[in-house]
C-alpha cells in the first residue's frame, strides 16, 4: 500500500490522540476493500445507506375470509374477540351474517381449512368463536346497531329459510319495512328440516330468528304464496324477494335417483326424497319413510333410521 492512500486528517479537525486511530481503521479499511468490491452508492442499488424501498401497510383480503361463504370480515372480528371486545366483535360480525351462534355450529368452516395458521401447526378456531359469539349476543339479549334512515318501502320476503331471514335482515338493516310469507308451520326452512337438532338445537335457532323479528320483521306462518303479483299487490308492497330455497324437489329427481347406473331398479315408491322425508319427520308424517323401510330387508337400514328418528328430530 502506497502511504499516499492513507487519509489524514488535519490536526484541527481531529484531537491529536485519535487521529493515529483513525488513520490506521482507514488504512485497514482500504486493505480490505481489495478483497470485496466497494458499493457504489452513487449508481449502484443494494445494500447501504440509501433506501430504493420500503415496507408499506396493505390490507388485502386474507384467505379465511375470501372462503368464508357468509363472506365475514373475520380477522377484523377475530382481533376484537381476543382484545376482550366482545361486544365490539359481535357488531362486526353482524354486519355480514345475521345468524352467528346457527353458523358456529352447523358451518363446515372452510375459513379453518384455509387458515395459514395450518402451514404451523392448526387453524385458528373460528368456528368456536363464532359460537361463542352468537350464544354469548343471545344470553345477553343484543341487538345489531344501524342507522340507515327509514325508506318508507314495504318488502315481501316470500319464505322464511336461510335465504328469506337473511334478506329480511339486511333489508330492515337498510331502513325497509319487511314482512316474511312462509308456508310451513315454523320458520327456518332447511335449518328446521334438514340439519338434525343434536347438531343445531332448535332453541339456539328460535333465539337467532326472534332476534331478527325483535327488530321488526314481521313473519306470518302457514302463508302459502300461489300468486307473485297478486301477493304484492295485496299487501301493498314495494318489492318482493323470493326465497323458496331447494327444500323442495320434483318427482322427477326422485326418479331419476332410481334409475343412476350404478344402482339396481329402485321398486315404485320406494325412493325418499331426503329433504321431503327429513321435512315430513319434523312435522310427524314419516309414513312413507316407514312404509319403504317396511318393504326393505336391510337391517342396518332400519337401525339407523330409526336411531335418526328417535334422537334428533324429537
Ligand atoms: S365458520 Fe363462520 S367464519 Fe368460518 S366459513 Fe363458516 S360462516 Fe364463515
Amino acid at each position: 500500500m502506497k502511504s499516499a492512500d492513507i487519509v489524514s486528517y488535519p490536526s484541527t479537525v481531529l484531537a491529536p490522540e485519535i487521529g493515529p486511530t483513525i488513520k490506521r481503521d482507514m488504512a485497514m479499511a482500504r486493505q480490505s476493500a481489495d478483497m470485496t468490491r466497494a458499493v457504489d452508492l452513487t449508481k449502484e442499488r443494494g445494500a447501504g445507506p440509501v433506501r430504493t424501498s420500503h415496507p408499506q401497510w396493505l390490507d388485502l383480503l386474507p384467505p379465511c375470509n375470501n372462503a368464508c361463504p357468509a363472506g365475514e370480515d373475520i380477522q377484523a372480528w377475530l382481533a376484537l374477540a381476543q382484545a376482550g371486545k366482545y361486544r365490539q366483535a359481535w357488531d362486526v360480525l353482524m354486519r355480514d351474517n345475521p345468524m352467528p351462534a346457527v353458523h358456529g355450529r352447523v358451518c363446515y368452516h372452510p375459513c379453518e381449512g384455509a387458515c395459514n395458521r395450518n402451514e404451523l401447526g392448526a387453524a385458528v378456531s373460528i368456528h368456536a368463536v363464532e359460537r361463542f359469539l352468537g350464544d354469548m349476543a343471545a344470553d345477553q339479549g343484543w341487538l345489531p346497531s344501524f342507522d340507515a334512515a327509514a325508506s318508507g318501502k314495504r318488502v315481501l320476503v316470500v319464505g322464511a329459510g336461510p335465504s328469506g331471514l337473511s334478506a329480511a335482515y339486511h333489508l330492515t338493516r337498510l331502513g325497509h319495512i319487511v314482512e316474511i310469507h312462509e308456508a310451513g308451520p315454523v320458520p327456518g326452512g332447511m335449518m328446521q328440516f334438514g340439519i338434525p337438532a343434536y347438531r343445531l338445537p332448535r332453541a339456539d335457532l328460535m333465539k337467532e330468528i326472534a332476534r331478527i323479528e325483535r327488530m321488526g320483521v314481521r313473519i306470518v306462518l302457514n302463508r302459502r304464496v300461489e300468486d307473485l303479483v297478486a301477493a304484492k299487490q295485496a299487501g301493498g308492497f314495494d318489492a318482493m324477494f323470493v326465497a323458496i330455497g331447494a327444500g323442495r324437489t320434483s318427482a322427477a329427481a326422485s326418479a331419476s335417483a332410481s334409475r343412476r347406473p350404478e344402482r339396481p331398479p329402485a321398486p315404485q315408491n320406494s325412493v325418499c326424497c331426503a329433504s321431503t322425508t327429513l321435512g315430513s319427520m319434523k312435522i310427524g308424517a314419516t309414513g312413507r319413510l316407514f312404509q319403504a323401510l317396511a318393504d326393505s330387508s336391510d337391517a342396518s337400514a332400519w337401525s339407523s333410521i330409526t336411531c335418526m328418528a328417535r334422537a334428533s328430530w324429537r
